[in-house]
């Protein structure tokens, strides 16, 4: 449905999204849209400017400990806690105008509605544009949402960047305080929506609306060493041979097969990739002797990647002994668990689809986000918008302004509802 169709008075404006969100892409590395790395002159550029959005929506903006840039609508009542909205506004590097700042700005929406309507919530709204989501030139993702919700390890503001600065210099050069970002997450959130592009298929296929986002699927990677023996390519018969290679191709094979039967076994939304494979030598004329994989599975449930690591391991290691190859290691390299929202709130967001008469589904995230940090801590969902033809973290990257706005309806309506407590 277009929002242009739909019955009544929008609350919520399209062209007022639009507008914003061309104009913070137009803040880019001049001759690679759409890049603003965290932490750049680019990414403070667009900082600065949403910073004037912020107040003349009339919040009150400021940089919190961890960097988030936070615009603020006092509620009413001070004792109701706060209904936090946003993404975040950096991106990859050759990325797109939607990811992150698709969130942010319809956040900023809600906010500038509700004042319009002269409607003043109960709580307070918050706008944050969390720091650093992408995983930045540190080499960490989600730095603001993990600061914000305890979850930042304090050897991590020692981390560098390529020039040098650690990231404790560089929270403090954009504004922030990292002496007082703490383990101890702040107290007064009752709820974190964020809107998100889907980055996926799944809505733009079924020509659905909005996604409803029950959880955002766990990680595993793991590593898996295989060695056999390095040889003269030319002189060395194929029936003596230890290829390792050999070994690791069925070994990606396995990987594609044990996914399926997960999916076949009704365990939901499972995937897994072998996106890593270090060759050694690596040379066009010797066997190939060692073979490093980096597989990486990730599913919306803890039972079904344990099942899927069950079924593949011992899998790997027939393989190997088959083919009189080493399995020289085979372990987990990192093990993030999934991260369920919170029932209520997906109940509400679904609840605001049916009211307004859009398509909607209830599905997992593939992908991380901000909304997982913030749900260890308090009431989290999101709202996917469809991606045309799923494509992300790219300048081709593309959503419908009817498709934003209809996701900004769905969440000023959850907002009302959370604050109504209705
Ligand atoms: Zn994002």
């Amino acid at each position: 449905m277009k929002a242009e169709d739909r019955p009544g008075n929008h609350p919520v404006s399209a062209d007022r999204i639009w507008s914003d969100l061309m104009n913070l892409a137009g803040i880019t590395e001049a001759g690679r849209p759409y890049t603003r790395r965290s932490f750049s002159p680019k990414f403070l550029e667009g900082r600065a400017w949403l910073q004037e959005r912020f107040r003349a929506a009339g919040l009150f903006p400021h940089v919190d400990a961890s960097g988030n840039l936070i615009g603020r609508l006092p509620g009413s009542d001070p004792d109701a806690g706060t209904i936090a909205l946003g993404s975040h506004s950096d991106t990859v590097p050759d990325g797109g105008r939607f990811d992150g700042t698709a969130g942010v700005i319809v956040a900023l929406e809600i906010a500038r509605a509700l004042r319009e309507r002269g409607i003043t919530l109960r709580h307070t709204l918050e706008v944050i544009d969390c720091l650093a989501e992408e995983v930045s030139e540190f080499g960490l993702s989600c730095v603001g949402s993990r600061g914000l919700t305890g979850a930042l390890q304090p050897q991590s503001l020692d981390l560098r960047k390529p020039d040098g600065e650690t990231l404790r210099e560089a929270i403090t050069r954009i504004g922030g305080d990292p002496d007082r970002i703490t383990a101890t997450p702040r107290d007064d959130l009752r709820a974190w929506l964020e809107l998100h592009i889907e980055q996926g298929r799944v809505l733009g296929e079924g020509r659905t609306d909005v996604g409803i986002v029950t959880s955002a699927v766990g990680i595993t990677r793991v590593e898996i060493e295989l060695t056999g023996m390095a040889d003269h390519a030319g002189t060395t018969p194929m029936h003596l041979r230890h290829d390792a290679l050999l070994a690791a191709a069925e070994v990606v094979a396995e990987v594609r097969a044990a996914a399926l039967r997960r999916i076949e076994a009704g365990d939901g939304y499972f995937v897994a990739t072998t996106g890593e494979l270090t060759v050694t030598p690596n040379a066009a004329n010797v066997v190939p002797g060692h073979v490093r994989l980096l597989v990486e599975a990730r599913s919306e449930n803890r039972p079904a990647m344990e099942r899927f690591l069950d079924d593949l391991l011992p899998r790997v290691r027939a393989i190997a002994e088959a083919q009189g190859i080493t399995l020289s290691s085979c372990h987990r390299l990192s093990d993030a668990p999934p991260a369920p929202f919170d029932p209520g709130l997906v109940g509400r967001l679904e609840e605001a689809a049916r009211k307004n008469g859009l398509s909607h589904v209830r599905m997992p995230s593939g992908a991380g986000h901000d909304a997982v940090f913030f749900s260890r801590i308090t009431p989290t969902a999101m709202v996917f918008v469809p991606s045309r033809a799923g494509r992300s973290h790219c300048p081709e990257e593309w959503t419908e302004k009817e498709e934003l706005a209809l996701g900004a309806l769905v969440l000023f309506d959850a907002v009302l509802g959370l604050d109504r407590g209705n």
